[in-house]
């Protein structure tokens, strides 16, 4: 049964690419391994007929890999992942799939990811 989960509010990614790098040093990840990769759509232009503001899909979305163990040795000294803790966005939350399916109920434009700890 999968326990914890990343709640990422994609909306306020900036993708500062601070996740990715504080995840590679923290687990001494070689060139080309990754914990967690930032992946970018857009700009792109949403309505043909419209300039007005809000018309561009343009996100930018951090996806943990399989090497993402949810920071297991982190958590067990009573830590943040290091992602989050790192995310100048503030837009990443570490907990349980209980409590931030919640917050994910709440507003649209975020991913709930749950961490495979096997
Ligand atoms: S929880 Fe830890 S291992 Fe997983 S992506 Fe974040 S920093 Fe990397
Ligand atoms: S650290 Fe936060 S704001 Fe920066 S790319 Fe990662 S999720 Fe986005």
């Amino acid at each position: 049964m999968v326990k914890y989960a990343l709640l990422i509010d994609y909306q306020y990614c900036t993708g500062c690419h601070s996740c990715e790098v504080a995840c590679k040093e923290e687990h001494g990840l070689r060139e080309g391994k990754w914990g967690i990769r930032l992946y970018e759509d857009g700009p792109w232009q949403k309505c043909d007929d419209n300039d007005q503001g809000h018309n561009f899909n343009w996100n930018k979305i951090p996806v943990p890999t399989d090497l993402c163990d949810g920071c297991a040795s982190r958590l067990a000294r009573g830590r943040k992942p290091v992602c989050v803790h790192n995310c100048l966005g503030a837009c990443m939350e570490f907990g349980t799939i209980e409590e931030l399916s919640v917050k994910l109920a709440a507003k649209p434009k975020q991913v709930l990811w749950a961490i495979d700890t096997d």
